[in-house]
């Protein structure tokens, strides 16, 4: 279970501080409100906001589960896995597991996202032919100290979104790993200082 209260977060309004106050009023239906319009689209139409990884390992990870002894759920994924690469082929696809391995405690297959435009079309396509499994939409953070993925334990819980049932992961490998990430990150920011100091 995700533990919101681990971290801290910036205020949404960051980076609008001087925005003008918006108005009060309501759109022709009388309920919802009259946004001043921009013309510009928000960037995350084009590339996913920091810290998601937008490079080749890809900014979410989706892992659909199935119970491996229910015969009918096997037979379901295994046909969803087929269907994935043949309407979705530019997505990455792993293998078809057919028992738990690493922090999944059920069988699953994992398909990577890369861009908005796939997240945007592939999550919906999801949402209406996953059946009756369960998917698992998590991102992939990078860490602006040392470039790795630092935060899996996070990413996993408190940044994890859940199509279906959620599932309770084994997150002992995560937390095993928090240990090394923090002298990493602390290596990083001592080189970096070191750097400046000499600048
Ligand atoms: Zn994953």
């Amino acid at each position: 279970m995700a533990d919101p209260s681990r971290y801290t977060y910036e205020s949404p309004l960051k980076g609008y501080e001087n925005a003008p106050p918006l108005p009060d009023e309501k759109a022709a239906d009388g309920k919802s409100y009259v946004n001043p319009q921009t013309g510009v689209l928000s960037k995350a139409y084009e590339r996913f906001p920091d810290p998601l990884d937008n490079g080749r390992r890809g900014a979410f990870d989706i892992h659909v589960y199935y119970f491996q002894k229910n015969q009918k759920q096997k037979q379901f994924a295994y046909e969803l896995w087929q269907r994935i690469r043949l309407e979705f082929p530019e997505l990455r696809i792993y293998r078809f597991w057919e028992e738990p391995i690493g922090p999944h405690p059920i069988a699953m297959f994992e398909v990577n996202l890369f861009t908005p435009a796939q997240f945007g079309a592939f999550i919906p396509w999801l949402v209406i032919n996953r059946g009756p499994l369960s998917a698992l939409v998590h991102p992939n953070c990078v860490d602006p100290d040392t470039g790795e993925h630092e935060e899996e334990y996070r990413d996993h819980t408190q940044r994890a979104t859940w199509l279906g049932n959620p599932i309770a992961l084994d997150l002992n490998l995560f937390q095993g790993r928090e240990e090394e990430s923090a002298q990493r990150k602390k290596a990083a920011q001592e080189k970096k200082a070191a750097e400046e100091k000499q600048a």
